[in-house]
């Protein structure tokens, strides 16, 4: 089972100094509720994460509108591997608890642009 890596109190947490602006990160689309930026560890090129921008530590902490928001900016992000990349396929990838696979707990959702055999494995945990 993978550990938490940010046990950061809410709203200090590595995703949140993000949104604030106070940590670096390569930011691709942002509205009122979501923001997405690149993985800091691309699995394929173009990996992208789908934020909350309110903390929220998982899935069952969001508002049925911010998870409604993350759906609609996944989609986004999804069409803009497509036309960047021709990828194969798409997964997304989200995960819930340290039970769940989870390392942030600030809510996100992983956007990968897949090619036939490419060889990522999503064990699940993730290892
Ligand atoms: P999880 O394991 O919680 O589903 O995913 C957490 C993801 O956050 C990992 O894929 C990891 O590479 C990414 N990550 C961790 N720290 C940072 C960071 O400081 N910046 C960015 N852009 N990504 C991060």
């Amino acid at each position: 089972m993978p550990e938490f890596v940010d046990r950061s109190p809410p709203g200090e947490c590595i995703f949140c100094r993000i949104v604030r602006g106070e940590l670096p990160a390569a930011k691709v689309h942002e509205d009122a509720l979501t923001l997405a930026f690149m993985d800091i560890g691309q699995v394929t090129p173009g990996h992208v994460l789908v934020a909350s921008k309110r903390h929220a530590a998982t899935l069952l902490d969001l508002t049925r509108e911010e998870a409604g928001a993350v759906m609609q900016t996944a989609q986004r992000m999804a069409q803009a591997q497509q036309a960047a990349f021709a990828p194969d396929g798409i997964t997304l990838l989200q995960a819930n608890g340290a039970a769940g696979g989870q390392t942030v707990a600030h809510f996100h959702l992983h956007v990968v642009a897949r090619h036939t055999g490419d060889g990522v494995s999503f064990a699940w945990p993730r290892q």
